[in-house]
């Protein structure tokens, strides 16, 4: 019935939408049903059994298209499931196809996609957000119970406050890898996109795991995170970065995410503002070492292993730099252009190594803020939900907006979006909420005190 009813909005809603590139109903319907089964006769038990989900479309799935939103991976099948994948199969999760994004998650609108944009479910002349668009704008749409982004630099976080939906990005490590096609690989990671706080707190529960085939996984002390639903938050250190709330920050955003900290004051949490500093730098080495580390990523798409090859060329040369000119969109080449030249020599140690100092002294400056508060708490993105085709004319403008978002990255933190209200358009508005690495529960803690 869940996979029924999923599938009945996506039939109703996604023409409009287009939160998916891929679904296939008849084998979820199967797989629903052998599930079923399992259920009854008691061998699967577990809150996710049976539950339909979403998955972004830069997680691998053995004999289902993976595009990454790009014709360079327009005919990808892949030959094995990531293992956060893998982790909800155990769990007897029904898999209903797989959602838009920005192109290798590139972007923060879903508009740099290959296939098309997705359009915002609470207003459909707005942008759902990026780069994990399509997952947040189908559990805002009721196109699937819950869904699984990954965060670069937002991109869980960011879409999740643009539809009002909620979204965690879980300590660097928690969740493999494996799987998940590479952009940035020492900021990426998986985390779960749901409709309130203790849905991501059972996803992140079933998807975390220690994995041997991701040499970054972590083997934590405990994976338990549902136990932190509780509604408490008295003795609560909460600060507030006096930078978070400056210039480029929209007021009615302020006012909610400040009523946000209020509420939480309220219910015993001591909740002050701090100087973090640095934040300024967050964006500058951010798209430094991404786009370093996604040129260096993107070199596999070579039109030889797998993916798009061009028709006709002259020769290996010609292969390669044809298959890459006509199989890559415009933010792409630009982030490999921006990489290789970072990466070059001569270049190197004036923007790459530049960029890697002042990540070292983000996460001290985080690492000073933690010897303090339990969590830090502020907006998750400058504004609410742009218009269409509004933000890839300028694309340093674009990358601006993710100034609350990508320290935490950078930083290796957990970090999570949860709804505070709306702007006077009607637009969903995010506060975030961030915590020392492995503190997943004191956010989970205050998220769902706050709900
Ligand atoms: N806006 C960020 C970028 O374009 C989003 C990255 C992400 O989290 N995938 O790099």
């Amino acid at each position: 019935e869940a996979v029924e009813a999923s599938q009945e909005q996506i039939e109703k809603l996604d023409s409009t939408l287009h939160c998916y590139v891929t679904t296939d109903a008849k084998k979820a319907l199967e797989q629903a049903g052998h599930i079923q089964k399992k259920i009854d006769e008691g061998t699967l038990t577990g809150p996710l059994a049976g539950v339909p989900v979403a998955l972004k479309d830069n997680l691998c799935t053995e004999g289902m298209l993976t595009t990454c939103s790009s014709d360079i991976l327009g005919n990808f099948v892949p030959t094995y499931t990531a293992e956060a994948v893998r982790n909800l199969e155990r769990q007897g999760a029904v898999i209903l196809g797989k959602t838009n994004m920005d192109e290798f998650a590139m972007g923060s609108t879903t508009e740099t996609s290959a296939y098309g944009i997705t359009r915002n479910p609470w207003n459909t002349d707005h942008v759902p957000g990026g780069s994990s668009g399509g997952s947040c704008a189908a559990v805002a749409a009721g196109e699937c119970f819950y869904a699984l982004g990954s965060d670069t630099g937002g991109s869980i976080r960011q879409p999740s406050s643009f539809c009002g939906v909620t979204g965690i990005k879980p300590t660097y490590g928690t969740v493999s890898r494996y799987g998940l096609i590479a952009y940035g690989s020492s900021l990426d990671q998986i985390g779960p996109v749901g409709k309130d706080v203790a849905d991501c707190a059972a996803i992140l529960e079933a998807i975390a795991s220690y994995d041997k085939k991701d040499s970054t996984s972590v083997k934590r002390e405990s994976y338990d995170f549902t136990s932190a639903l509780v509604d408490d938050v008295k003795g609560m250190k909460i600060g507030i970065p006096r930078d978070y709330l400056g210039e480029g920050l929209d007021p009615e955003v302020k006012s909610a995410v400040l009523s946000a900290a209020k509420t939480l004051e309220e219910k015993g949490a001591c909740v002050e503002e701090f100087d973090l500093s640095l934040v300024e730098y967050a964006i500058p080495a951010y798209y430094v070492i991404a786009s370093a580390e996604a040129s260096s990523n993107l070199s596999r798409f070579d039109g030889v292993k797998y993916g798009y090859r061009t028709k006709e060329y002259d020769g290996l040369h010609s292969m390669y730099k044809k298959s890459r000119s006509e199989g890559f969109g415009p933010e792409v080449k630009r982030r490999i252009m921006l990489g290789s030249f970072v990466l070059s020599s001569g270049y190197y140690d004036a923007y790459y190594l530049k960029a890697l100092r002042t990540k070292a002294l983000i996460k001290q400056a985080f690492d000073k803020a933690f010897q303090k508060y339990d969590l830090i708490l502020g907006p998750v993105a400058p504004t609410t939900a742009p218009k269409l085709g509004k933000s890839l004319a300028d694309p340093l403008k674009m990358y601006l907006g993710d100034i609350y978002t990508i320290s935490v990255n950078l930083a290796g933190l957990p970090g999570m979006s949860v709804p505070c209200g709306t702007d006077s358009k009607g637009l969903p508005i995010g506060l975030q909420l961030i915590g020392d690495c492995f503190q997943e529960k004191k956010i989970i803690r205050a998220a769902y005190a706050f709900e």
